[in-house]
């Protein structure tokens, strides 16, 4: 919670009244919403958009929704996609090309004009977007398609209230409590008959917002009701992860026979990336018109798991689903924190819901240190 600020309740009934006030400030909602039986993130207009009554049943390669017994706005967990597509979309222009005579010109993308409101952040996506942010904005080259996203945005964390079957946040670190990283975080509570959100500030803008809304200082019987929706979603997680020597586990096992096992159902496929919060692989595509008169270059995502993604100069340096499968989970969970101080996982369970072979990395880390023999690290690995 941020210095100084209180914890105020907001009534169910007057949450829209927040959506209100973001877009009065000139905020483009985007949240959850139910689309083709799943809960996404799309554009909202009202709180009306949100998936009230709805939960979402995972396990590892299925998804399904679930009336609930109650009106929860918030009641899921985190579904197909990530906020990615919204900070680093999926299809990006990067510049055109125009011919004119015989001189070019060069235009590069216009800025982004819209700002984002981010609805209903969980605390593995707060962590998601931060590891980005390590990507994107950290290092000697900045993304600036990604910075006009991200330095706009503002951001509407929720805190979980159940855990899906999963998610394994708690064993990464990452929730299921969001503690930092956003603007404002809602906690959804019912019970006793009340619908009732508790609303923490967590920056300046954040409780610029609270002041136009019709909120009284929590309780501390309120704020303990509150406290209890998060440890229930603590006691409810899907999965664990042993993560202890899990960068020398994987450094030192290269080798193992495991690989071939896990390539044995791995289709190459690709999903785990693509619902990935961190994954940020990324290819660029010359696209000329039919005249010869413009061109343009669109980055779009690609995957660490398509034969041309490591292609070099005659032929892949990773051709086989085994080597594709070993690199993508030994950057997530070892190389990653050497190049980005964390690990590229932050345990939202996606990629083991959206396996259509329900492959689960906790299970294959689990089967590799039932292989590993315990020898010395290797020499520091490469990345992606
Ligand atoms: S590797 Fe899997 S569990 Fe980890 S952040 Fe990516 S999608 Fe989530
Ligand atoms: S692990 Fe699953 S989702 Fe990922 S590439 Fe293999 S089959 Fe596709």
């Amino acid at each position: 919670m941020r210095e100084g600020s209180t914890m105020n309740v907001l009534e169910r009934d007057a949450l829209d009244l927040l959506f209100t006030s973001l877009k009065e400030r000139g905020f483009t909602l985007v949240g959850p919403t139910v689309r083709e039986r799943a809960i996404v993130y799309d554009e909202m207009f009202s709180a009306a958009d949100l998936p009230w009554g709805w939960t979402d049943r995972q396990e590892a390669g299925t998804y399904r929704l679930e009336r609930r017994a109650d009106d929860a706005a918030f009641g899921f967990t985190v579904g197909p996609h990530a906020w990615k597509r919204f900070l680093f979309p999926p299809v990006q222009s990067l510049f055109r090309a125009e011919r004119s005579g015989s001189k070019m010109a060069l235009r590069p993308a216009g800025p982004f004009a819209a700002r984002y409101a981010l609805i209903g952040v969980r605390a593995c996506e707060l962590a998601a977007i931060d590891r980005q942010d390590k990507v994107f904005l950290g290092g000697t080259y900045v993304d600036p398609v990604y910075r006009q996203r991200r330095e706009g945005a503002f951001v509407v964390a929720v805190q979980c209230g159940q855990a899906g079957g999963t998610c394994f946040c708690a064993s990464m670190g990452t929730g299921p409590r969001a503690g930092s990283g956003f603007d404002l975080a809602l906690t959804e509570v019912l019970e006793d008959g009340r619908h009732w959100f508790l609303v923490e500030e967590g920056s300046e803008r954040g409780t610029e917002v609270v002041a136009t809304l019709p909120v009284r200082a929590a309780t501390e019987e309120e704020i303990a009701a509150a406290g209890r929706a998060v440890e229930r979603a603590e006691a409810e997680m899907g999965r664990t992860l042993d993560t202890e020597g899990l960068r020398e586990l994987f450094l030192r096992n290269y080798e193992n026979r495991h690989w071939d096992r896990v390539a044995e159902r791995c289709l190459g496929c690709g999903n785990c990336t693509m619902v990935c919060p961190t994954c940020f692989c990324a290819t660029v595509d010359d696209v000329t018109d039919l005249a010869g008169q413009a061109a343009e270059r669109v980055r779009r995502w690609d995957s660490c798991f398509t034969i041309d993604f490591s292609y070099l100069h005659g032929g892949s340096v990773r051709s086989s689903i085994a080597a594709r499968y070993r690199q993508w989970i030994t950057h997530k969970l070892a190389t990653w924190t050497d190049q980005f101080g964390a690990p590229g996982c932050v345990g939202c369970g996606r990629c083991i819901t959206w396996c259509p072979v329900g492959i689960d990395l906790t299970e294959e880390t689990r089967a590799l240190r039932a292989l590993d023999h315990g020898a010395p690290a290797a020499p520091q690995g490469g990345a992606s």
